[in-house]
């Protein structure tokens, strides 16, 4: 099987609607459709509406959900209302982990819910580095897919990715060695493979991805795209990363 790259750019608590819509606009230009490569980017919930539907080439997701369709949830936004505004959605990113305590349970609602409303749910795992220095991350990663994908059947997998993002390096300039995270990957390939036999989860890397270290990640076996924070906020950046996975797919 040929391989195929998923290059997302979560732009966390950036870029208004109007900077959005002309960021979408432009690296649209940057790149051309090739078979094998999908690009999405995940703007905040007030740019949703402003980048819909702006070119197929350009994929949109949403950072977040709550796991209820309505309700008295103040400051929440359900799956139903991101339903034909977002085709993909992170679940469990680091920073909702770390900063507004989301725990795995909390995880997993929220990606069986994006499930059953139709979204593609990205479910991020990933270890600290006290975590790593103990010799923990494989244990650690395996129970945040065990917890994160339970309840997770049947064609539903054709829809689910993962992403591992160690995160020592989130927004710390500090990748993993594309060695450090090929371990991580084939890891979770091997508990993917036993979770849903016979689906080809994508599993993109993230942490600190760049134009310089992109070519060397995505060349991994076992790494299917990558989670870009801060170096998807600028077009050419962005744009760079793209063309490594092109030049990759010999497209
Ligand atoms: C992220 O936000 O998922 C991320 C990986 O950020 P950065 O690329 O800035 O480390």
């Amino acid at each position: 099987m040929g391989r195929e790259f998923f290059i997302a750019g979560n732009w966390k608590m950036f870029k208004n609607a109007a900077e959005s819509r002309e960021f979408v606009e432009a690296l649209a230009r940057e790149f051309p459709v090739a078979p094998g490569l999908t690009v999405a980017v995940f703007p905040p919930f007030t740019s949703l509406e402003a980048v819909r539907g702006l070119d197929p080439r350009v994929h949109i997701g949403a950072q977040n959900m709550f796991y209820e369709e309505k309700g008295a949830f103040t400051g929440e936004v359900s799956p139903l209302m991101l339903r034909g505004l977002a085709e993909y959605v992170l679940v469990g990113h680091s920073e909702r982990r770390q900063i507004f305590h989301e725990s795995d349970a909390d995880v997993n609602r929220k990606l069986l819910a994006a499930l059953q409303f139709g979204l593609k749910p990205i479910l991020c795992v990933g270890e600290t580095l006290p975590e790593r220095e103990a010799g923990r991350t494989l244990n650690k990663v395996q129970g945040q897919l065990d917890i994160g994908l339970a309840g997770v059947s049947g064609a539903d997998w054709t829809q689910v990715i993962v992403a591992y993002e160690p995160i020592w390096a989130i927004g710390t300039g500090r990748n993993a060695t594309p060695g450090q995270a090929e371990e991580v990957h084939r890891h979770i390939r091997g508990v993917l493979d036993q979770k849903a036999p016979g689906n080809r989860i994508p599993i993109l890397y993230g942490g600190s991805v760049k134009p310089e270290n992109s070519l060397e990640l995505l060349s991994q076996e076992d790494i299917s795209g990558v989670l870009v924070g801060g170096a998807s906020l600028k077009v050419d950046q962005f744009s760079a990363i793209i063309h490594n996975g092109l030049k990759l797919l010999g497209a």
